[in-house]
């Protein structure tokens, strides 16, 4: 469909044609305000055609006034089923039967008006029929099919009905109905003009909303790359740290969180023995296993270096936190991928350090806790790796925070 609407922006206004799903969509969005103005146009017509009755009743002798009520009782009920037909969508067979044939019946009791009355009004209401149809075409948005119709059997009524009105030459009845088929046409023209517009307008629409969705769609996928560890897939340390520098604002009132900090062993080896894409397909390994072994929905998992990951925990115990760090250390173990320069063994480890602060440590910063992590990790890896280190506050800070909980 957007090849259709660049397509057709591309041509010429004027061959601007709307077909197939872009018409039907077309027409749902206009059908409101067309039925909208067919509606108004069609009360107020009824409303005039009952005043102009009452004034004539006043103003006009008696004689011509009851002449004029037959005809002109005609146009009320038209209009109002018109209006009725058009308060809600029905087939478009049934909307064009409808405005047509009421459309006819405003026309012919407005003419009927003049040529029972007879004198100054036959001409007089003929003029009348033909500015009423003239207004109709203007205002209504319907396809040009219709709105060739209704100027055509306008001219036709105007023209058999002058006809037979006894004032007028034969010659002026014709060359009035030719000055009155100029001014049609150019209304009819108009309309088909503005209606070629209002497809264009549609279309410039349908482009816009194209493009507004594909910027909203690239900005999506920017946000997701500026997240995202391009090798492992998962968050990477901006990300991360960002994350955290919101979730300490909020840790603050509940304030228990476990930061696990994970390296892998010998990894430099491991590349150095196996080759960088070895040590790339082991990175992206361990980020799985390191994912498989956390809650998806509220711990975090980010690549914090070469073959560093940072994981937080929120709202856990120290236990479930060693717990976590311990099954992650053994599932990397238990993968079993290789990594003949380890010390340790065979396969790939990793090293965790871990560092806890419950809702009662308010003084430790984020970058204490990390500093925390990191400092544990490191004691993972002068103990001799594949281990869990947990790191435990000297009782001089324990001692301030329970000075400072007790205050
Ligand atoms: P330790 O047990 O003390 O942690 O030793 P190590 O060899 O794991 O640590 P070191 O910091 O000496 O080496 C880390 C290596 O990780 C060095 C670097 O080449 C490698 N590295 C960093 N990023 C990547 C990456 O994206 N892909 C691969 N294949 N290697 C990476
Ligand atoms: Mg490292
Ligand atoms: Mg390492």
């Amino acid at each position: 469909m957007a090849d259709e609407v660049e397509r057709l922006l591309s041509g010429r206004t004027r061959d601007i044609r709307l077909t197939g799903e872009l018409r039907r969509r077309f027409d749902e969005r206009l059908w409101r305000q067309t039925a909208k103005v067919i509606r108004s146009w069609m009360i107020w017509v009824a409303f005039v055609d009952v005043l102009t009755l009452a004034l004539n009743a006043v103003l006009l002798p008696r004689q011509i006034v009851l002449s004029m009520i037959a005809p002109a009782c005609l146009l009320p009920p038209a209009a109002i089923l018109t209006a009725v037909v058009w308060n809600k969508p029905r087939p478009a067979a049934v909307q064009r039967a409808s405005l047509l044939v009421g459309m006819f019946l405003i026309l012919l009791s407005v003419g009927l008006v003049g040529v029972f009355a007879g004198g100054e009004f036959y001409e007089r209401h003929l003029s009348i029929m033909l500015f009423v149809a003239t207004s109709a075409i203007t205002i209504f948005s319907v396809p040009l099919a219709w709105t060739t119709a209704i100027a055509c059997y306008a001219l036709c009524l105007y023209f058999i009905l002058q006809w037979h009105n006894p004032l007028l030459e034969a010659g002026s009845v014709v060359a009035a109905t030719l000055f009155f088929s100029c001014g049609i046409i150019a209304t009819v023209v108009a309309r088909r003009t503005m209606n070629i517009l209002a497809q264009k307008t549609f279309l410039l629409d349908c482009r816009d909303q194209r493009r507004v969705a594909e910027l909203a769609d690239a900005n999506a996928r920017l946000e997701r790359l500026a997240r995202t560890d391009p090798l492992t897939g998962i968050a990477n340390r901006r990300w991360m740290m960002e994350t955290l520098e919101s979730l300490w604002r909020h840790g603050r009132e509940t304030g228990i969180v476990a930061m696990l900090m994970c390296d892998i062993d010998h990894f430099k080896g491991l590349n150095d023995k196996l080759g960088h894409s070895e040590g790339d397909r082991c990175l992206v390994k361990v980020a799985g296993i390191i994912q498989s072994c956390v809650r998806a929905d509220r711990d975090l998992v980010s690549r914090h270096g070469g073959e560093e990951f940072l994981i937080v925990l929120p709202d856990v115990d120290e236990e479930e936190a060693v717990a976590v760090a311990r099954r992650i250390r053994e599932s990397v173990e238990a993968a079993a991928l290789p990594n003949p320069a380890s010390s340790v063994g065979p396969s790939v480890t990793l090293s965790v350090g871990v560092a806890f602060k419950s809702a009662v440590d308010t003084d430790v910063s984020l970058a204490n806790l990390q500093h925390e992590a990191d400092m544990a990790l490191y004691r993972a890896k002068e103990a001799g790796r594949n281990q869990v280190s947990i790191f435990r506050r000297p009782p001089a800070a324990a001692g301030q925070t329970a000075a400072r909980r007790q205050g």
